[in-house]
């Protein structure tokens, strides 16, 4: 394979590059670490063995599988299994990937090292913070207490509380009551959860036809896909679900199972609250913008507060119009790729990176629709910002786009794991 790094930046997700060996034996120019084999940090661990094998990677990741959040909205519909999203990390070794199954407790960035739970301390000569989001349970009054019973779940991130949830959906009479809770803008997957809704409601109107849907909303509107989200309710639900904007969730009583909402209470049978969000806590000492999120320079993906550390993935503070999403997590992790390299190697960095995005989401069993950008270094305004007439939404929800979404999760699975 003879076409350049640069060649690939920004071309979205379906490249599977052919592997490259190890050099073997001969001694590193550079290590590299990675904290957390997602769908930032596996690209970026891969690509950067994949452009330069000169360079040691080491990623290290708690979860034995990487299992998908997207399409696990499917697995909570019933039309996918949980096997159906879950992947080995065997692939990345092709690549010469050191895949290392720890926790990391620490980042010592004056001695260059990240800390294992085991004991053991990786040093590093840029290190790669890829840790996607964590919840902020203490927010909101009750939730702590619920979501550690287990009787309210978030599944948002996707394992054994997909599978949870989905057993909850199914016990669930026909007749009863399921309410989404939707945390204040930002959060991961801006569209996730109005296709979570449409694809259970699928279920409900199969399965259990009296059952209702309500999608309790922090935000005044819908985020993302508006249109094409409320055509499809009207059309294909209108006695399911019921979407009450301004409702967000004040406290949680998990003994009378009551939503203390801003307006009112709401009572239902089974929640499913996905919390308010922040960057992973591992990434707690780069975090520079409102407390949540780590601001980056986004030519290179340093860190603006760590030189020599670079962030990725939902971890980061968007840029303008840019969504906290897989697909934009592996092109961060390009982009962030090609900088550590040409800053390890003394390469000039590629100031104008281009990103791009699409994300579908199914808004029956077999529909889905679709939104897309492209997002382009600003000199101006020091950041990268949407491309004018680059994107757009579906005109309409289509099967087609259906087998689209499925293809777009099989590349970028590919793209992400080798
Ligand atoms: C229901 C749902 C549907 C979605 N659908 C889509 C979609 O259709 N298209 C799309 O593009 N995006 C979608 N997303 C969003 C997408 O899943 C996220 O944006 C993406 O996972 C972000 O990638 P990341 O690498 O930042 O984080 P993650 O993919 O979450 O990876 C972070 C990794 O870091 C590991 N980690 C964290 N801390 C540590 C530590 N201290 N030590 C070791 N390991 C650690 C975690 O175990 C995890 O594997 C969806 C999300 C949800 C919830």
């Amino acid at each position: 394979m003879t076409l350049s790094r640069r060649h690939f930046l920004g071309a979205g997700a379906s490249f599977a590059l052919a592997g490259c060996a190890a050099v073997g034996g001969e001694k590193p120019i550079a290590r590299v670490v990675v904290v957390g084999g997602g769908y930032g940090g596996a690209t970026a661990a891969k690509y950067i063995r994949n452009w330069d094998p000169r360079i040691e990677v080491t990623l290290v990741e708690r979860n034995e599988f990487f299992v998908s959040c997207p399409i696990s909205n499917l697995v909570l519909a019933g039309t996918k299994r949980i096997e159906d999203v879950t992947l080995p990390y065997t692939g990345l070794g092709r690549y010469g990937v050191k895949v290392v199954r720890d926790e990391v407790t620490a980042l010592d960035f004056d001695k260059k090292q990240v800390r294992l739970a085991r004991g053991e301390s990786l040093p590093y000569d840029r290190l790669i913070v890829a840790p996607g989001i964590d919840f902020q349970f203490d927010k909101v009054p009750g939730l702590a207490a619920a979501e550690s019973s287990g009787r309210v779940l978030h599944a948002w991130k996707a394992g054994p509380q997909t599978v949870a949830l989905r057993r909850q959906l199914e016990a669930l009479p026909n007749g009863g009551v399921f309410a989404i809770s939707i945390p204040k803008a930002p959060y991961r997957c801006p569209p996730g959860p109005y296709e979570r809704a449409s694809v259970i409601a699928q279920y409900f109107k199969q399965a259990k036809p009296r059952s209702k849907l309500v999608i309790l909303d922090a935000n005044p509107d819908l985020v993302s896909k508006k249109g094409l989200f409320l055509k499809a309710w009207s059309d294909l639900y209108p006695n399911i679900i019921e979407y009450r904007p301004n409702s967000e969730l004040i406290e949680f009583d998990a003994q009378r199972n009551v939503a203390k909402l801003q307006v009112e209470d709401f009572k239902a049978d089974l929640f499913n609250i996905i919390p308010p969000q922040q960057a992973g806590r591992i990434a707690q000492p780069l975090i520079s913008v409102n407390n949540l999120w780590v601001g980056v320079d986004f030519q290179t993906f340093e860190s603006a507060k760590v030189p020599g550390v670079h962030v990725i993935g939902d971890a980061t503070a968007a840029a303008p119009g840019m969504p906290k999403s897989g697909f934009m997590a592996n092109n961060h992790a390009k982009v962030a790729s090609d900088s550590v390299i040409a800053l390890l190697t003394g390469a000039p960095v590629n100031r104008e990176p281009i990103l791009t995005n699409t994300c579908y989401s199914f808004v029956s069993d077999k529909e889905a629709v679709h939104v897309a950008s492209v997002h382009k270094w600003d000199a101006a305004q020091k950041t990268v910002v949407p491309v004018a007439g680059a994107g757009g939404v579906s005109t309409a929800r289509s099967a087609l786009e259906g087998e689209y979404a499925l293809a777009w999760a099989r590349n970028i699975w590919s793209d992400t794991l080798g």
